[in-house]
């Protein structure tokens, strides 16, 4: 008997033609709700727990809370890394760049006086950004699921953070 040879229909998306979509939509264990992105990422920037809005997101001044103490929601899946960083940089660069050079050209200050002003600015600025910035994409990271986010609160998947790497082992 002639065995029909099928085009087996590989599951790894990167095996998927390029126009299309996924063959199958992904699975949803069950439905999560919706997080709205920009007033997780407002509240974040404010230093608030995303989820709520009232709790404070960091304590001593850069380091994220495990959870919120008003709402309880788990906040250690955070995965910020270098991003605060980075965007720090890139906006205290593009704000002192320009001024290095246009005070430069329009009142050509003593070296030192522009220095100090100059170094003092970039400082303040960026200490104020930092953990702003902070906020916003751990505000971002959570209303977008990502990393350990993913996992609602109700389901006992992940217990209490023993420590900060092993979380991260226990999501699907
Ligand atoms: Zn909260």
């Amino acid at each position: 008997m002639e065995e029909h040879h099928h085009i087996q229909r590989s599951t790894d998306p990167a095996d998927a033609p390029l126009d299309a979509g996924p063959a199958t939509p992904p699975p949803a264990p069950e439905a999560e709700p919706e997080r709205d992105t920009w007033p997780a990422i407002r509240k974040g920037l404010r230093g608030r727990c995303p989820s709520c809005g009232k709790g404070p997101l960091l304590h001593s001044y850069l380091k994220v809370r495990d959870q919120c103490p008003v709402c309880g929601e788990d906040l250690y899946h955070h995965r910020a890394d270098d991003g605060p960083a980075y965007l720090t940089i890139l906006i205290v660069g593009h704000i002192m760049a320009p001024a290095l050079h246009m005070s430069f050209v329009h009142w050509r200050p003593q070296p030192l006086v522009l220095l100090t002003i100059l170094a003092t600015g970039c400082v303040a600025l960026s200490l104020f950004l930092l953990p702003r910035l902070k906020g916003g994409i751990v505000g971002l990271q959570w209303a977008r699921r990502m990393h350990g986010f993913s996992v609602s609160p109700s389901e006992p998947r992940v217990l209490a953070p023993a420590t900060h790497g092993n979380a991260r082992e226990d999501r699907p």
